[in-house]
């Protein structure tokens, strides 16, 4: 039964989107274009077509971190505290403060400010990497033991999924059609 999230994210022109992303139970990804990508001007084809690419790239990516916490479990304190303080994005001038997160959003990956990719919350996706080359950090294994109770705890999309599931195909069918 695929699992199907909303990922948000700001662009670099600052307008917020979101799209609807499929996960498959065989590990496929999948997702359709957004009413933005939809409108875009045809112009240049190979422009469009490199900038949806792209786009394609960075959601995919997104997606599978978000899988790999709903697969494995959010990774160790030890490999979060490495990847988050002054080796990782603690001291990185890419990293963009806000009162939203104690960590704050990367801002070269792409991901904006949806609190789904604030850092304390990417930070835990075993595989989540930075996008610097070379990268400051990169993907890890997650804990995997005891990982449902750890994500609900962190919330979100991870909470949603785990809802999901928890509730079965033949009670949301039922939810779904009264
Ligand atoms: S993920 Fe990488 S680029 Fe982004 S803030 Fe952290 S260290 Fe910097």
């Amino acid at each position: 039964m695929p699992h199907k999230f909303r990922y948000h994210w700001t662009g670099d022109d600052g307008v917020s989107r979101s799209k609807t992303i499929v996960l498959h139970d065989d590990g496929g990804i999948a997702f359709a274009p957004t009413k933005a990508q939809r409108r875009m001007p045809t112009g240049d084809p190979a422009q469009r077509e490199a900038k949806l690419a792209a786009h394609r790239a960075k959601l995919a990516s997104y997606a599978a971190a978000e899988a790999s916490l709903f697969s494995q479990g959010p990774v160790s304190d030890a490999v979060f505290a490495a990847r988050t303080e002054p080796d990782g994005c603690g001291s990185c001038e890419r990293r963009r403060e806000s009162p939203r997160d104690p960590i704050g959003f990367c801002g070269e990956c792409g991901c904006g400010t949806a609190i789904r990719a604030a850092l304390t919350i990417k930070g835990r996706m075993p595989a989540a990497t930075c996008p610097l080359d070379p990268p400051r950090w990169g993907a890890a294994e997650g804990e995997g033991a005891g990982a449902l109770d750890r994500l609900k705890q962190l919330g979100g999309v991870a909470a949603n999924l785990i809802d999901l599931v928890s509730r079965g195909p033949k009670r949301r069918a039922k939810e779904q059609h009264g």
